[in-house]
């Protein structure tokens, strides 16, 4: 069985599915529990929290994605009330996702990078995880974890994984984990299996990012938390270890990482 450490049930490409429906399919095809990650606290994360609290092989993440970074109302959430809210429930095992996405530049650097800080230390308070969005600005995320992150107990993970080598072995520096997504099963993506192959096995996890990067063979398709076995199978053999081994190692990372969540 596997665990889709990141994925978004809530989204609108899932056209109103009912997220417990979609659980409840995946957890019949080997994925056992999976984290809905949080992109805006302002107006998703209350409804986020209620699906979670409402399966117990769902939990959540709290936090604003860079792209909305630059929004009023994200802004206006202090890393007090983070914290607070962070901690107002068992079901909550992370913070983010958070960081920086100089691709799209939906907001101003500075901002992003102001939410990324704060999102950084609410994880050293809370003791929760960072999850981490990292697009084209590998440099930049790789200065504030190292200045916001050194010398604390700040643990995380590189989400879906797209970086370059450099920001890998930062991100291991420090302790962290290095999650795949479906991305690394596409054609172009040898760059990504190469860092994959490397990454220690105590420190790999597998996710979908559902709604989007539908591994091979369903790329194209709508993804959803039940494809994850495709993105672990594949990666089980690119590192050369047993599917089944490589699921429980993934699932025991996960929950050492996650460890608000329970088995
Ligand atoms: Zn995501």
């Amino acid at each position: 069985m596997w665990i889709d450490s990141h994925c978004h049930l809530n989204h609108e490409r899932f056209e109103g599915a009912d997220p417990h429906k979609i659980a409840d399919e995946a957890a019949s095809d080997e994925t056992d529990a999976m984290v809905s990650i949080c992109c805006r606290i302002s107006d998703e994360f209350p409804s986020l929290l209620n699906i979670a609290q409402g399966h117990d092989k769902i939990w959540c993440t709290i936090g604003t994605h860079p792209h909305s970074a630059g929004d009023e109302a994200e802004r206006a959430i202090t890393l007090e009330d983070l914290i607070e809210k962070a901690n107002s429930d068992p079901n909550i095992v992370g913070i983010g996702e958070s960081g920086l996405d100089y691709y799209y530049d939906f907001a101003p650097r500075d901002q992003q990078a102001e939410a990324f800080r704060k999102h950084i230390r609410a994880c050293v308070e809370t003791d929760l995880p960072l999850v981490i969005h990292a697009r084209d600005a590998d440099d930049d995320i790789a200065q504030i974890l190292v200045e916001e992150g050194k010398g604390t107990s700040l643990k995380g993970v590189l989400h879906s994984f797209s970086s370059g080598r450099k920001l890998a072995e930062t991100g291991l520096d420090l302790g962290f984990y290095v999650s795949f997504s479906g991305m690394v099963t596409f054609k172009n993506a040898q760059e990504i299996r190469d860092i994959a192959v490397d990454v220690p096995s105590d420190k790999i996890l597998v996710e979908t990012d559902a709604p989007f990067l539908a591994p091979t063979p369903h790329r194209g398709k709508m993804n959803t938390p039940a494809y994850v076995k495709h993105t672990g199978e594949f990666l089980a053999e690119l590192r050369g270890v047993e599917a089944q081994e490589f699921a429980q190692q993934t699932t025991d990372n996960f929950f050492t990482l996650f460890s608000r969540a329970k088995r």
